[in-house]
């Protein structure tokens, strides 16, 4: 039997829940100002959300969800007439506000307003498979001068979290780690990475169904536009790193609903400088931040402010109790006997989040992120915000069965 990677019981399994979690999922509006190949969600012009219905839906999220942040999503968030209102009534429920935008309409002036409004961070969405006016067609290298043009930017106004996050595709799936490469360089700025396996519905071998009724996907946003690989997992991503980077070690994870061994959301938290990583925190650094945080504000941790980032040499302490900080501080040490100028730069704690979006089993169970950070609000009700879709366009969620096709093949998805 072949080996894997990861042991999911050697890491700490995080321990967010439906109604005690880190973040909340909120979309102002279904309108966006660019095309993504991977967004599952339908570009509706005009759709934006009045303040009122924000609002209830902010509600849903207090009645049924302890949480720490809330992201604002989309559509692009940005696009929204009442951004800067929408941040303040979240900011305004002791919530920390997340924008997560592609970041085309982020001018100075806007982020300054947010900035005042109480936002706690963004979430910037670049990857070489969008269509974005002046960057078609370059490649993640090259958007890389994009990443660090929005991070200067954020950076200069200060105090707020800087995140990137890209759809892995198979294509760019050999260009992660120069993208974390590049975080790395510029750990001051950039302090969580986002890669996120791209999905698609599988429709060679399924058939699809809707209250009963077999339904047909041109609907549909994430219907698979071209041939490739919609089950690329966490392992694959991580094996990928650390072809160039041996010292990344994920430390937490959410499994998935049918497949308790499979690494739905995986957390590395990464310690370095802007020459090298030195190496990463371990499961016990993870489960203390969380349990801590919980005692005292009730709530698990989500976002930190950068300041906190910034101060990975006071968390060498906790080695003390965790195994992967006490062996990251001795390679630091190490690196500082050979050149004592290191003790001279500030250490970073970045931090690298995987995802592994809806598996499709071959009995067409569909396996998806247990304790679901991104809930959204659909009727009063929190559903999955990557199969909203499927409850606007077929009134609930779709139901998969392999079809002959399938039977034949005797072929089976890759989950
Ligand atoms: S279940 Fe869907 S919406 Fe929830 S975290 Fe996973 S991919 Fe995101």
């Amino acid at each position: 039997m072949k080996r894997s990677l990861l042991d999911h019981r050697r890491l700490y399994r995080l321990p967010w829940s439906l109604t005690d979690n880190v973040i909340s999922w909120l979309e102002p509006t279904k309108e966006c100002n660019i095309y993504c190949d991977g967004c599952y969600s339908a570009n509706a012009k005009g759709s934006h959300k009045t303040l009122e219905q924000i609002g209830a839906d902010l509600d849903v999220f207090e009645r049924y969800r302890q949480t720490d942040a809330v992201s604002v999503a989309g559509g692009d968030p940005l696009v929204h007439p009442e951004i800067v209102e929408v941040v303040r009534m979240i900011a305004a429920r002791g919530l920390k506000p997340v924008v997560n935008t592609n970041g085309h309409g982020l001018t100075p002036e806007l982020l300054r307003e947010l900035k005042r409004a109480g936002v706690n961070g963004f979430t910037f969405h670049v990857d070489s498979l969008q269509t974005r006016p002046g960057w078609k067609g370059k490649s993640e290298l090259e958007l890389n001068e994009l990443r660090l043009e929005f991070a200067e930017r954020v950076a200069e106004v200060g105090g707020i979290s800087c995140a990137f996050n890209s759809t892995v595709y198979e294509k760019t799936l050999p260009f992660v780690p120069e993208v974390l490469d590049w975080g790395r360089r510029h750990a001051d700025k950039v302090h969580v990475l986002v890669f996120i396996a791209f999905r698609a519905a599988v429709q060679d071998r399924f058939d699809y169904f809707a209250g009963g009724q077999k339904v047909e996907l041109e609907k549909l946003t994430y219907t698979k536009a071209a041939p490739q690989r919609t089950d690329i997992t966490a392992q694959e991503i991580v094996a990928e790193i650390r072809k160039r980077f041996p010292e990344f070690e994920p430390s937490a994870y959410l499994n998935g609903t049918e497949k308790p061994d499979s690494f739905k959301w995986l957390m590395t938290l990464l310690v370095g400088d802007q020459e090298r990583f030195y190496g990463s925190a371990g499961p016990k650094f993870v489960e203390l931040s969380q349990v801590w945080n919980h005692l005292v504000k009730g709530r698990y941790l989500g976002y930190v402010p950068p300041s906190v980032h910034e101060s990975a040499r006071s968390l060498l302490a906790l080695g003390a109790v965790d195994g992967g900080l006490r062996k990251t501080a001795r390679t630091w040490l190490r690196a500082a006997a050979r050149n004592p100028l290191r003790l001279a730069r500030k250490l970073h704690l970045q931090s690298v989040m995987i995802i592994q979006p809806v598996d499709v089993l071959e009995d067409g169970r569909q396996s998806m992120c247990d304790s679901c950070p991104d809930m959204t609000v659909h009727d009063g009700e929190l559903v999955w915000s990557c199969r909203l879709d499927e409850r606007l366009k077929y009134g609930g969620l779709m139901r998969l069965e392999p079809n002959g096709k399938a039977k034949a093949n005797g072929k089976t998805p890759r989950a």
